[in-house]
């Protein structure tokens, strides 16, 4: 048996849920052939300060969006992210070999932006491993460059604009794979027909259905946009219903839940058949997070974004809009107003946008990036 040792960091939805996509798949395709470890390395094996990173970077986004903002554009100038990284990794170093000791990997995946340099550093310079290390980009189209690291075996990556950037960033055809964000296997599964999942969901199986969600966090103005979206649907008369998702904001689930609506309107905490619900929906209104974008055009839907995390998340706005699967729009008012026309006289624009966004679905990715991983390990 090989062992797969996966770095992650639970800086929102997207790192924990790409982290174990890719163990289901490798589950699903090799059976116990490999065994898979998930670590968020930063918050458990490195020393305070440093483990305080994934907090941070929550009460940034939410409380100190401007800090965010100022930390990303400093990331993006190599002459203040080099040292910033050298001191990191001096900092993690005695962790990470500790980590590398009690997991004896044959090869090592990150999954976020953190985790190229230190590990490398180690792996390559100190411990003289030759064990293979990739990388598998959880990021659309703006891609931090501390993402990209020269040594690395394989960098997995999901648009031509990832590409672009990994090669401005040194690394060669040979390292570089396309194929698709790492979104949970169960999106590759039939799941039924609309209306029957409907029924099974407890959801109305005649009534339009748009899928409101704001990431794994619930992040975002969701409860004023849902109130926005039922009191404009149910004023223009629509048949339509709502389902809300609010992850892990336990807050806005119960306030959504003593809300008063005009039309049905199911609220919902952090949900683990996301498959399902999409497949129920007729559109999703979600911040441009890559992980929501990527399961939608899996699964056909067209997109509302409602918002976007400046830095990593500001590209899927114009990839989204561009490609014409989807609107942005952060006004509340308006994002009532342009659902209704959705799901009223616009039903055939909205057909359109879906089609579109099923041709651009990679479901098949994350098995495309295992078997490739598998392959670096001559299975
Ligand atoms: N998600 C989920 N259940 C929920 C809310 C979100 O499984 O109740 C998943 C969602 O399907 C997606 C991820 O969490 O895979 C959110 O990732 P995204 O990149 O959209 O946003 P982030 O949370 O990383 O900011």
């Amino acid at each position: 048996m090989q062992r797969v040792l996966i770095l992650m960091s639970d800086t929102g939805g997207g790192h924990r849920a790409s982290a174990q996509a890719l163990a289901t798949a490798f589950g699903e395709r090799y059976g116990d052939r490999f065994n898979v470890q998930v670590i968020d390395l930063w918050s458990h094996y490195t020393p305070w300060p440093v483990n305080q990173v994934p907090k941070s970077y929550r009460t940034l986004v939410t409380d100190a969006l401007w800090l965010w903002k100022l930390a990303w554009r400093a990331s993006e100038r190599d002459w203040l992210t080099e040292p910033g990284l050298r001191l990191v990794g001096r900092l993690v170093r005695r962790a990470m070999r500790r980590a590398f000791d009690e997991y004896q990997p044959d090869v090592v995946i990150s999954v976020h932006p953190l985790m190229q340099h230190a590990p490398l550093g180690l792996l390559r310079h100190r411990l003289k491993s030759p064990i293979p290390f990739v990388t598998v980009v959880t990021d659309l189209i703006s891609i931090a460059p501390v993402w990209y690291h020269r040594e690395v075996d394989r960098c997995f990556v999901a648009s031509q604009e990832a590409v672009r950037r990994a090669k401005l960033a040194g690394l060669g055809d040979e390292q570089i794979r396309l194929y698709g964000l790492p979104v949970r296997p169960a999106f590759a599964r039939p799941v039924g027909e609309k209306k029957s999942l409907r029924l099974s969901l407890g959801l109305e199986a005649d009534c339009m259905t748009a899928l409101l969600v704001g990431g794994g966090e619930g992040m975002g103005p969701v409860g004023e946009i849902a109130r926005s979206m039922a009191a404009r649907l149910a004023a223009d008369g629509r048949a339509a219903q709502l389902v809300v998702i609010c992850g892990r904001n336990e807050a806005l689930r119960r306030e959504l839940a003593a809300h008063r609506w005009p039309l049905p309107v199911r609220v919902e905490g952090f949900v683990q058949n996301m498959p399902e619900w999409m497949a129920a929906s007729d559109c999703v209104v979600t911040k441009a997070g890559p992980g929501t974008i990527a399961e939608a055009l899996i699964c056909g839907l067209p997109i509302l974004l409602t918002g976007f995390i400046p830095g990593q998340e500001e590209g899927n706005v114009p990839f989204v809009v561009e490609n014409g699967v989807g609107i942005y729009s952060e006004s509340p008012a308006q994002i009532g107003a342009i659902l209704s026309r959705w799901f009223g006289p616009e039903r055939e624009r909205l057909a359109a946008m879906g089609a579109k966004a099923k041709t651009m679905g990679r479901p098949q990715a994350t098995f495309e990036i295992v078997e490739e991983i598998a392959r670096l390990l001559g299975e």
